[in-house]
């Protein structure tokens, strides 16, 4: 839904354009007023009629996001690298060394993401999930969160499997990568030869020519931090990183989780614009109004902009790691895009369900016209025995199917057959043949509906019921069920119809 006035001006015409697209509908165009709400049909209707086409725009293009002078964000830092090669015990060295140099005294909370500030006052913030995975999941979503990619590599162990991974990983991403020589107090440390294996996938440092820069540390004892960040500092020079501090808020979520005392709470690093208290977030089927902000100390936040880590409190539901955060105007606009975009997955599911029931009557009639191949040679009537015959146990054993009470097989079974026997002596009619398409026990199924729209016949059922979800899909396609309780009035409506069918006599 929306105005006449916000339609107008979706499509850059004016108030006239759609009252004069909407002459000769059932719309009142006298009553029209600018603020008038039109239906999403009579949206699509003007559209239409002017020619346009009609396009549910992405959140992101629909909001307006006022221009503002960029500024160089923090740079945002993956540390990659093969198992036990020190990724964790460097984010933890990283992670206490902010601890002194804040002064915070605290301990810090693990939120999924740190800053990191030097004493020249420059910052980073490193995500805190070491590894592949959240690297991958961010990618696989098309977002960039990172910018520089540190790569681990133990010094008594070299270049190992991740480690050649982490290097395709960032190569695919076009993220540069700083190498960390890692386990440098190790008496068996080899960091030149880490170097030299390196070379041979491409990674050249600074002393073999290269413009990547290696540098010694021992994550463990905490040597070489300080020329590590001063690295990231350097490159993130080199990249000159931009970011517009104002407007909507962007962002992504780093992780999510239910945190006893702040309820659901997100980690999202702040992309674009200024994320403040009681902003409005969506981000995938989730929104918020944000209630508090904490950085990684838990000190309440008041602002967070560009390459922030925050955590957020106001969730209704929890959004997904790696999803994209977009602040909008108002809450009922975010309602608005969560429904919708509910309705998408609902349509996506609906279609996909529609897809395998198409499947499955393929499936269905394939069999049964192998069935019917087979048994070619035989009459209608011997076609239908021999049909019955084969598929009697299948029969029998249908599962119990919406509650219905279990039937005596035996006993169903002498109805199937006495049915079959009546219905034999109206077969091999000259103008009109019965086709007895399927035939089974247990109340009526969707099979059943499906199979009979396929064949444009009828379901016949004797002294059975009819689920209602079974009986909307007949309604809706338009497959008749004739329900009887007594043989001869259901072979009475059967003749009936069949005569109808006849062709007229001319
Ligand atoms: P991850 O699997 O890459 O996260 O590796 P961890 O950080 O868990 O480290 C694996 C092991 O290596 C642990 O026992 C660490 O204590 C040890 N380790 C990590 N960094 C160093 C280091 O700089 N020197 C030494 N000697 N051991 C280290």
């Amino acid at each position: 839904k929306m105005t006449v006035k916000e339609l107008a001006r979706a499509m850059n015409r004016d108030f006239d354009h759609v009252v004069e697209a909407l002459l000769n509908t059932s719309v009142d165009v006298d009553e029209l007023e600018p603020d008038s709400v039109l239906d999403q049909v009579w949206v699509k209707e003007v559209v239409s009629r002017s020619g346009m086409k009609f396009r549910w725009a992405k959140l992101s293009e629909t909001r307006e996001l006022q221009e503002s002078q960029p500024v160089t964000p923090p740079p945002v830092v993956t540390i990659m690298g093969h198992v036990d090669h020190g990724k964790t015990t460097l984010l933890d060295s990283l992670r206490k060394s902010q601890i002194v140099a804040t002064e915070a005294g605290g301990i810090t909370q693990h939120i999924g993401a740190f800053s990191v500030q030097l004493a020249s006052g420059e910052a980073m913030t490193f995500l805190d999930t070491p590894g592949h995975a959240a690297f991958s999941s961010m990618r696989a979503r098309g977002a960039s969160a990172t910018d520089i990619v540190v790569l681990v590599v133990a010094a008594d162990d070299g270049v190992m499997e991740q480690t050649v991974e982490s290097i395709r990983h960032a190569r695919t991403a076009g993220v540069p990568i700083i190498v960390a020589v890692n386990k440098c107090d190790k008496p068996q440390a080899d960091p030149e030869r880490v170097k030299k294996e390196l070379l041979s996938h491409d990674v050249i440092c600074e002393e073999f020519g290269g413009d990547i820069q290696a540098i010694h540390v021992s994550a463990l004892q905490g040597d070489g931090l300080v020329e590590l960040t001063e690295a990231v500092v350097a490159l993130a020079e080199v990249l000159e990183l931009k970011a517009e501090p104002d407007g909507l808020m962007e962002g992504l979520v780093i992780e999510s989780r239910n945190d006893k005392g702040k309820g659901p709470v997100s980690t999202a690093l702040v992309q674009r614009g200024a994320l403040r208290r009681g902003a409005v977030l969506v981000s995938g089927r989730a929104w918020a109004k944000v209630r508090f902000m904490f950085d990684e100390n838990d000190s309440v936040l008041k602002e967070a902009g560009p390459s922030r880590p925050v955590q957020v409190s106001g969730w209704r539901e929890l959004p997904s790691a790696g999803e994209e955060i977009l602040e909008v105007e108002t809450e009922q606009r975010a309602r608005e895009v969560v429904a919708y975009r509910q309705y998408l997955d609902e349509q996506q599911r609906l279609s996909e369900d529609q897809r395998t029931i198409a499947a499955n009557r393929e499936a269905h009639l394939q069999e049964y016209r192998e069935q019917r191949e087979e048994l070619g040679h035989l009459s209608w009537r011997q076609r239908r025995r021999a049909l019955y015959q084969k598929n009697k146990d299948a029969f029998a054993l249908r599962p119990k199917e919406w509650g219905q009470e279990e039937a005596d097989p035996g006993d169903v079974d002498g109805s199937v057959e006495t049915l079959l026997n009546v219905l034999d002596s109206y077969d091999a009619q000259d103008e009109c043949e019965l086709k007895l398409i399927h035939f089974g026990t247990g109340d009526i199924t969707e099979t059943d509906v499906n199979l009979a729209h396929t064949f444009s016949g009828s379901v016949y059922g004797f002294n059975v019921a009819v689920p209602r979800p079974v009986q909307q899909v007949a309604l809706k396609k338009d497959v008749p069920l004739r329900l009887h309780s007594v043989i001869y009035k259901l072979i009475e409506e059967l003749q009936q119809e069949l005569s109808l069918k006849r062709p007229p006599i001319t």
